[in-house]
């Protein structure tokens, strides 16, 4: 196997990024569609708001009729109809008098300004007249047709993520289906004759896995469809036999343990006697150096390490980009946020160090306790990780960018 040398992060995540081109759209009913990456841009077939309208509840008038109203000397007008949202005043709002309208209420031909009802005042028994008692500049309190969305507009880009927002903008469109980029189905993979399975008794010398059980929801978040294989010891035949399987049925197999440098870490090997090659081994990081990246046909291994915190900042440094990638996505980086050190962080080794913080609700930034790579403790209360480069320290108070782990 030539694996070449160890490729610092940038350089590796580059590598992943080019071997992966989109998977094919597919079209899907909006409410599948949160999250999922767009294959076309979405036009919209009209204006947003598709026509002129009330912002408030009150009434539509002539702005010259009531250009004088104040609370002393109110102009009195004239009700001359009634238009509640979803309805449509037939008449013309003419001198002297004014429509009762309310949010969203289509604005009455004839009247060019909206007094909100606040401004008013009804005379008892006499529901037909309305004391204006503030004047309205034209156009006033009106919500423009057009003005959120031009007919023809772009609602979203290609490569753009449906989050919420964009969902609530495409619906408003009236349109209910979406092109998306297929998700990947990815199987995945938990190495270690160490390895038992939670709620079976725990023998000497054994642990309980947890890597499938983190891993599965980040792959969902990824828009991955996951399926979880059973426990595979660390046997060649056994890795061979799991990896075989995985890769007939997924897209791609995301595998933890065994890829490190011990004489019973089997994934590459097994990986390459089915036919694969490795495109890479290695990054330049702490924890999850012996990260690797395999082709098959158009199949990919992404090989974790098997200590807990290296599988998932590989994941995320790694993984991420590439299923958002090849789901089409433009902005593959992970989500990141920014706060300032409560303490410094040092890196005493020659590789960047990405070490678990918490951040309070002041955005100050601490350690999230001791950073070895076996430590779940100090996994389970972090927010994120802050990159420390080789042989540095980050003095308290500096600056960083907070890569979120839980997003
Ligand atoms: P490996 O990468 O296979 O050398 O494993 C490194 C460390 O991670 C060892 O201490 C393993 O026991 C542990 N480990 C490997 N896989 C898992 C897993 N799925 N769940 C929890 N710990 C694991
Ligand atoms: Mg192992």
């Amino acid at each position: 196997m030539n694996i070449g040398a160890m490729l610092e992060l940038e350089a590796a995540r580059q590598r992943l990024l080019d071997a992966i081109q989109p998977l094919p759209a597919e079209t899907v009913s909006l409410s599948d569609a949160a999250g999922r990456i767009l294959a076309e841009a979405v036009v919209s077939p009209l204006d947003l708001p598709p026509f002129d309208n009330s912002a408030m509840d009150g009434y539509a008038v002539r702005s010259a009729d009531v250009a004088s109203a104040s609370p002393q000397s109110p102009t009195l007008l004239k009700l001359a109809g009634h238009v509640p949202a979803g309805a449509v005043f037939t008449g013309t709002v003419q001198p002297g008098t004014c429509v009762r309208v309310f949010t969203g209420s289509p604005m009455p031909a004839g009247a060019d300004a909206m007094v909100m009802q606040e401004d008013t005042r009804l005379e008892t028994n006499q529901p037909e007249r309305v004391l204006v008692l503030d004047r309205a500049k034209p156009w006033e309190n009106v919500r423009f047709r057009g003005e959120d969305i031009k007919a023809a507009g772009v609602l979203a880009q290609a490569g753009e993520i449906i989050t919420v927002g964009r969902m609530g903008l495409i619906a408003a469109a009236g349109i209910s289906t979406a092109s998306v980029h297929r998700r990947p189905v990815v199987g995945l993979i938990a190495t270690g004759s160490e390895l038992v399975e939670a709620g079976q008794p725990l023998p000497p010398g054994k642990i309980y896995e947890s890597n499938r059980r983190a891993l599965e929801p980040l792959l969902a978040r990824c828009g991955a469809v996951t399926r979880a294989f059973p426990l595979v010891p660390d046997t060649l035949d056994a890795t061979r036999r799991a990896l075989k399987q995985a890769l007939d049925e997924c897209d791609a197999v995301v595998t933890s343990g065994g890829v490190s440098v011990g004489e019973l870490d089997f994934v590459k090997t097994a990986f390459e006697q089915l036919g694969g090659t490795m495109d890479f081994w290695r990054v330049a990081i702490k924890p999850g150096k012996p990260f690797v990246f395999g082709r098959l046909g158009g199949k990919f291994l992404f090989g974790l390490p098997g200590n807990p915190v290296s599988a998932l900042v590989t994941f995320l440094l790694l993984v991420r980009p590439a299923l958002r990638r090849w789901q089409g996505a433009t902005n593959v980086l992970p989500p990141v946020g920014h706060g300032v050190l409560a303490e410094a962080l040092t890196n005493q080794g020659d590789r960047s160090h990405f070490m678990r913080v918490r951040v309070d609700e002041n955005a100050t930034v601490h350690s999230a306790g001791a950073q070895a790579s076996h430590l779940l403790s100090s996994l389970a209360v972090a927010d994120g990780l802050v990159e420390v480069p080789p042989n540095a320290s980050l003095a308290a108070g500096s600056p960083v960018r907070v890569i979120r782990i839980n997003e």
